[in-house]
């Protein structure tokens, strides 16, 4: 399996159990198979190494042209615009 390593993320898990309310859990966002954002509880040890892998930019591929256009990775969440394409 590839995963693509989105963002790791420091998040307080308010489970049921009182006691461990405002427990610290570590997150690892990636891309999985089928190209969707998914989350996964990790340590701490496994959440630094994660943070190594985190990808800033990506190449993506326009459909219509075939060219490869870079670009953040915030842009998943929105449209990408192919610059040979035009608008
Ligand atoms: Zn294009």
């Amino acid at each position: 399996m590839i995963w693509i390593v989105i963002s790791v993320s420091k998040e307080y898990s308010h489970g049921a159990n009182h006691k461990q309310e405002g427990t610290e859990c570590w997150y690892v966002y990636y891309l999985n198979e089928y190209g969707k954002i998914t989350s996964k509880r990790v340590n701490l040890l496994q959440a630094l190494y994660y943070k190594t892998k985190v990808k800033k930019q990506y190449e993506f591929l326009c459909e219509e042209c075939g060219n490869f256009v870079k670009g953040n990775i915030n842009l998943l969440k929105t449209q990408i615009a192919c610059p040979h394409c035009g608008e």
